[in-house]
């Protein structure tokens, strides 16, 4: 059963998809499925801690993520939702010598791409964070402009202005395989999850009739049975299925590089304000911020974790999370956490994404390996994405985050990484 054609095929309703389906349908591509096999927010992107930072090794990643704290800044009014961002800056703390160089080496980078980060000794974190103890800290970095901000209601925003310029958005609605021709996707192979999906009948007829604007016509829909097997064509599969992606190349017989890595996290009970900062740690992976509601969130890296989609908790990680967190901050000793999960970042070998079109597969189009700092690209990637898509151009970034790198081995480095 064929049900429709796209010029765009997106899988993946996280951040990423949406932010790019946005992008197109801004620049006029409407025509656009995002196919997802679970719900909104199910995924990375509705289960990670809303770090937005621009303090990193690397001048690419400096630069693209000034651009996206600008986009966050502007996002609630022009989304109309709350998405609570809040700069409260980003302190990074060393406790040996060698990240302590690596530190002075980022910040002064930083610094030159317009950043007002700055290096403190360890009495002068307190400066920032009275609460800290900074004994075994070895060299803080501090930038103001970062921030945090509520994962889910970013992700609602860009559902919500991608349907009304008229991309659909299916939900319970999983790949399977592909159809293939010369070495180009014709088909993408979907099968409902969930029963309650609704999936437009007689496409090529509704848009005709509908015009511009939102296409899905209630009156023309159907409910689609769980269990149930249709196929579409498009011209162009975008590939922004996050931690599932290696599965989706595997479906055309490409092997990506990157791998699952459960990442654990937990939510407090709500306190009065008193952390400015999100407070990372570069030694042990943790992190905690102060949500606009009171809770501290935060997680840790907690080794060794076996690769692998899992979203399971554990009480191993919340000891971990607790002794380190209480290092840092002694009086977190009595709070209660109140909630905990687990979601997957997806690691690459050289801590930096896989985007642009592969090998092997003329009209697919990746975007994934975005390990810990996937959610505060997504703004500014969702641009450059749809930018790709539309024009067919590759960009110096693109062409160097490309999959090849690594059979040239030409891979690069990142070594701000949280967790
Ligand atoms: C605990 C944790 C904390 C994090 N903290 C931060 C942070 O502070 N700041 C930050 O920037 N990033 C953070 N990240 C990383 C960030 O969440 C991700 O990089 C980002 O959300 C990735 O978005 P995405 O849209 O690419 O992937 P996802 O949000 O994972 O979306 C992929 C989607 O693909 C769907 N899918 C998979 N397979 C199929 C299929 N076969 N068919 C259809 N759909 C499919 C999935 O259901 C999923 O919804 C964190 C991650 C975790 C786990």
């Amino acid at each position: 059963m064929t049900a429709g054609r796209y010029r765009v095929v997106i899988i993946g309703a996280g951040i990423m998809g949406l932010s790019t389906a946005w992008h197109l349908a801004k620049r006029g591509i409407t025509d656009v499925l995002v196919v997802d096999r679970g719900y909104l927010c199910g995924g990375a992107s509705g289960r990670n801690g809303g770090g937005v930072r621009a303090q990193f090794s690397s001048e690419s990643n400096i630069r693209l993520m000034r651009e996206s704290i600008e986009i966050c800044r502007t996002f609630a009014a022009e989304m109309k939702i709350n998405v609570w961002f809040r700069q409260g800056g980003y302190l990074f703390l060393t406790r040996t010598k060698q990240r302590a160089r690596m530190l002075e080496a980022s910040a002064k980078l930083q610094r030159d791409c317009g950043l007002e980060t700055r290096l403190l000794a360890p009495r002068e974190v307190r400066d920032i964070v009275p609460e800290i103890d900074p004994t075994g800290v070895e060299l803080a970095s501090f930038n103001p402009g970062d921030g945090v901000v509520f994962p889910w209601p970013f992700v609602w925003g860009y559902a919500k202005a991608a349907k009304d310029l008229g991309v659909e958005i299916a939900t319970f609605t999983e790949v399977e395989g592909f159809d293939t021709n010369n070495g180009r996707i014709t088909g993408v192979r979907l099968v409902r999850t969930r029963h309650d999906a609704i999936v437009a009948e007689d496409r090529d007829e509704r848009t005709t009739a509908a015009g511009p604007g939102p296409r899905v016509d209630a009156s023309r829909a159907r409910v689609i049975p769980e269990g149930e097997r249709f196929v579409v064509e498009c011209d162009t599969v975008l590939c922004c299925a996050g931690a599932w992606s290696p599965s989706i190349a595997r479906m055309v017989g490409i092997e990506l590089p990157n791998k699952p890595h459960r990442h654990e996290i937990c939510s407090t009970e709500p306190l009065k304000p008193w952390l400015g900062p999100l407070v990372a740690d570069l030694t042990d992976g943790l992190y905690f911020s102060q949500s606009m509601r009171g809770e501290i969130v935060g997680g840790i890296a907690v080794e060794p974790v076996p690769h692998g989609i899992n979203q399971r908790s554990s009480a191993q990680f919340l000891a971990t999370y607790a002794r380190s967190l209480v290092r840092t901050v002694p009086s977190m000793s009595r709070v209660k956490v109140l909630r905990q999960w687990a979601g997957c970042y997806d690691l690459t070998p050289d801590g930096n994404p896989i985007v642009g079109h592969v090998d092997g597969c003329e009209n697919l189009v990746m975007a994934c390996g975005f390990m810990g700092h996937g959610f505060m690209m997504a703004p500014v990637m969702g641009r450059l994405l749809a930018e790709h898509v539309a024009t067919d151009e590759t960009s110096e970034l693109f062409a160097r985050w490309n999959l090849r790198r690594f059979r040239e081995g030409k891979l690069l480095s990142e070594s701000m990484i949280i967790g």
